[in-house]
């Protein structure tokens, strides 16, 4: 396999063992909850839970599919457990979230895909979060699996009118078949046009360092631009083991800017394209710019 490449400075992120990160952890702990945050140990963690944001991966923690990039465990997940909308929703109200963020591993065991949990989860944290410390409503987002392209799939989280959707296509198209290679670069352009035909606050992103050219990300960009996608996120590849795909080279800051000047040009209003850019960093912020256009 090729030499591991050193990682450069503007990576280099201390994890904080901060007192957030403690109760946080208690707590999603005592409702058998999951994190994104924890599990990835995402380096923005401790920024993302003071800011309140946090995002709970939902479904179990067992994936059908088996992306290159990805650090979820393969296999066969047990039944969606009925009654975890609502410690989702307990565990978001008892963080004090402004923003949160609905994840989950791909069911393609499950005939809808997981979509009335996805839709359960939504209208249990509009009840538990009616306004978050700030006098604000708290703000809702999915980040969902493609359903295998479902529409009704689709339209049973989309009834339960999330603030944003977002479905990540990962890569440029022709890193599809090694990357992520049970998904379809098109399928994935389609939900995310149907989501904005819906009226709804489209999301998408992708990562680099896995192979992908420069002209590629740029025709991503165009690809995402085209289906109407409001936010667009860019971040830097960062090898979960020595099990994954090594990190093919690191992006300069100056060139995930280029990029996001790229995106803007091309109509998407909102593209975070930075190192430590992650799906879900920076969230509300996203959210809150969108409602001053
Ligand atoms: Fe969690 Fe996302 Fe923030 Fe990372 S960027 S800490 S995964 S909310
Ligand atoms: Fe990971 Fe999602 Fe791929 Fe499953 S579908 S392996 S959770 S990236």
């Amino acid at each position: 396999s090729a030499p591991s490449l050193r990682i450069p400075p503007w990576l280099r992120v201390k994890l904080p063992c901060s007192h957030t990160y403690g109760d946080t952890r208690s707590l999603v702990d005592d409702l058998r909850l999951n994190t994104v945050c924890q599990s990835a140990k995402c380096p923005n963690m401790f920024e993302c839970f003071s800011s309140g944001t946090a995002t709970f991966l939902i479904l179990g923690n067992v994936c059908t599919r088996n992306c290159a990039f990805c650090n979820i465990t393969p296999g066969q997940a047990a039944p969606p457990d009925p009654d975890e909308p609502r410690r989702v929703a307990e565990g978001a109200a008892r963080l004090g979230l402004s923003h949160v963020v609905v994840t989950s591993v791909t069911r393609d065991d499950l005939p809808d895909g997981g979509s009335a949990h996805f839709a359960a989860t939504v209208r249990a944290l509009r009840s538990a979060l009616p306004a978050a410390a700030n006098g604000q409503p708290a703000t809702i987002e999915v980040l969902i699996p493609d359903f295998r392209g479902s529409r009704a799939a689709l339209d049973t989280v989309l009834d339960a009118a999330p603030d944003i959707i977002n479905h990540n296509v990962e890569t440029p198209p022709a890193h599809y078949p090694r990357i992520r290679p049970q998904a379809d670069y098109a399928q994935s352009l389609e939900l995310l046009a149907r989501v904005r035909a819906a009226g709804a606050i489209a999301k998408s992103g992708l990562m680099v360092g896995l192979g992908e050219t420069d002209d590629e990300v740029r025709a991503t960009l165009a690809d995402l631009a085209a289906t109407g996608c409001h936010i667009a996120t860019i971040g830097q590849y960062m090898r979960p083991s020595r099990n994954h795909p090594p990190v093919e080279r690191y992006v300069h800051p100056d060139v995930f800017e280029s990029y996001a000047a790229h995106g803007h040009a091309l109509g998407i209003p909102h593209v975070f394209s930075a190192p430590l850019v992650r799906s879900s960093y920076n969230a509300r912020a996203a959210y809150d710019a969108l409602q001053q256009l």
